[in-house]
């Protein structure tokens, strides 16, 4: 039986959580409220700043870049280490104020928290292995390599659904680059980033000498934002959040020809083929397309299944929709949360409107739970079993709507899964190694992230998160990610005593 939390609910454990996680009592007051997608109730106050603040901050910030860039890159990383500590001693407490900000079911608030800590480790390791190549080079006695240097101050913007792992991924491998990083969160979560400033106050304190504005946090809407995008004293900022977001942030930040990563929406799509093993896809997908009420950029939003075993796969899909147990994130068993608001809600609802008015079939999507918490929505994750790919389901609509096609040609469900303008994430199962490889080869998948037998989510530290096309051809984490928050220099030096020109140049002044 499902739960649903009751207005009035929350103020207290709110309270207790925001206290022991060391927020200072003054940055909780203002004229901005701080609301719970459990209830739709204010939990907090806070204030935001306006652009002359946020450039005050930059201003701070790149004070702070000037010293860090001359610590050296091993004892950089002892901070993000000791950050990484602070990390795993209030993981439970960040984990639950991500639940009651995000909505986030409890086992996703401590992986968001854990994502956070891994990627603490790798950037740890990372600051030992900022290497550049030593190149041949074409002229006697001299020698040529390359040479990674800091930016300078890393601007962050992040988007709700992932409050403090984005931060995470960002600041983490700015820091061990020797950058200063200013974050612009969320509007809709400004309390979890308060949390991990908190946090990363108490790890700078045990490093000591940190300079003052190494990272800094600035709480406030899209006009905060655009003074973080159009400050030529930001040479990098990651920006993660819608493509309306992306489409106004790139251009403007090229204009001044600073580098921007950028990581954008995602609608994403797997291909279940007549030789899968469905035990595995049904917990796959059903993880996949319901998992944070489809509030992942990640999330799976579009699935080809073969004609052989569509019938065979569909009534477990839908009695899997039909009882999964959606209500209070916090409550064991529960499975999908609330949706982050309102505006999320219609959203959805005209999306499966124009799928039905496309001769869509549409299982779920209702709203649960209004007479409990008036002001939250709870819904019934939907599935529509669509009779082609038509301009709705080509959109990302960031609720959780999985739509159903059929296919009998491999070649059909690649191209329906290239036919989309986001491409981020994707999946096929199959126990068949052509059709493995085939979606994985240079004809096949056209995204970032192309997986064999798991879902299209869950992306893991250690590769390169994001996508080409509307993705914005960002990437953050793992992998060689580090080298957009640093700039190379090639050097030259010459142990000889003549002085070898380019190729074919005579130059006597003597
Ligand atoms: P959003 O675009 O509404 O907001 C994201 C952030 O951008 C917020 O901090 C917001 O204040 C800021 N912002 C908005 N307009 C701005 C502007 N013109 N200039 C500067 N800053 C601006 O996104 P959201 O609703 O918070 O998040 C959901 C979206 O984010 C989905 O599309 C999802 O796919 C995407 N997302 C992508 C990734 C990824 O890694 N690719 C990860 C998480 C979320």
């Amino acid at each position: 039986m499902a739960r649903f939390p009751g207005t009035g609910e929350i103020g207290g454990d709110a309270d207790a959580l925001l206290a022991r996680l060391g927020i200072p009592a003054d940055r909780l007051k203002g004229a901005r409220a701080a609301v719970t997608p459990l209830t739709g109730e204010t939990i907090a106050r806070i204030t935001e700043m306006d652009a002359p603040a946020v450039q005050d901050a930059i201003g701070r910030a790149h004070a702070a870049f000037l010293q860090w860039r001359m610590v050296p890159a091993p004892r950089r990383g002892e901070l993000v280490r000791l950050f990484g500590e602070e990390l795993r001693a209030a993981k439970s407490d960040l984990a639950a104020l991500v639940t009651l900000e995000a909505g986030k079911i409890t086992s996703e608030g401590l992986g968001e928290v854990q994502e956070m800590i891994d990627i603490c480790d790798f950037a740890t390791g990372l600051s030992r292995q900022l290497h550049g190549l030593t190149i041949a080079t074409e002229r006697p006695d001299h020698r040529m390599m390359e040479t990674w240097h800091p930016m300078g101050v890393v601007g962050v913007i992040s988007a709700f659904n992932f409050p403090v792992a984005v931060w995470a991924w960002n600041a983490a491998l700015a820091l061990v680059c020797g950058n200063s990083v200013v974050w612009k969160p969320s509007e809709k979560t400004p309390l979890t980033a308060l949390a991990v400033d908190a946090i990363f106050t108490r790890a700078a304190a045990r490093f000591g000498g940190v300079p003052e504005g190494l990272s800094t946090l600035v709480l406030g809407g899209r006009a905060a934002g655009e003074a973080l995008v159009d400050d030529a004293r930001v040479p990098v900022v990651s920006a993660t959040g819608s493509t309306a977001m992306g489409r106004h942030v790139g251009p403007r930040v090229a204009q001044r020809f600073g580098r921007s990563i950028l990581e954008l929406g995602g609608n994403n799509a797997a291909i279940v083929c007549p030789s899968a093993d469905l035990d595995l896809t049904l917990r796959a997908v059903a993880f996949a397309a319901m998992g944070t009420a489809g509030q992942r950029c990640t999330t799976l939003r579009r699935l080809m299944v073969h004609e052989s075993i569509y019938d065979a796969l569909l009534p477990r899909l839908k009695s899997a929709y039909a009882s999964v147990s959606v209500g209070d994130p916090r409550a064991e068993g529960t499975l999908v949360g609330p949706l982050i608001d309102a505006g999320a809600f219609e959203a959805m609802q005209v999306a499966l409107e124009a799928a039905r008015a496309a001769g869509g079939i549409v299982t779920g999507g209702e709203r649960l739970g209004a007479e409990f918490a008036l002001d939250a929505y709870y819904v019934r994750p939907a599935l529509v079993e669509m009779p082609a790919q038509t301009d709705s389901v080509a959109a990302e609509t960031f609720a959780p709507i999985l739509y159903v096609l059929r296919y009998s040609d491999l070649a059909d469900a690649i191209r329906l899964n290239n036919e989309v303008p986001q491409g981020l994430a994707s999946a096929i199962f199959t126990t068949d190694l052509r059709e493995a490889e085939r979606f994985l080869s240079a004809a096949g998948s056209d995204c970032g992230i192309a997986n064999v037998n798991i879902g299209p989510s869950g992306a893991e530290i250690g590769g390169a998160f994001g996508g080409e096309k509307e993705t914005g051809g960002g990437r953050e984490a793992g992998s060689d990610s580090w080298k957009a928050y640093m700039r190379r220099a090639t050097n030259t030096i010459n142990y000889g005593s003549s002085l070898p020109l380019a190729q074919g140049v005579t130059f006597d002044v003597g």
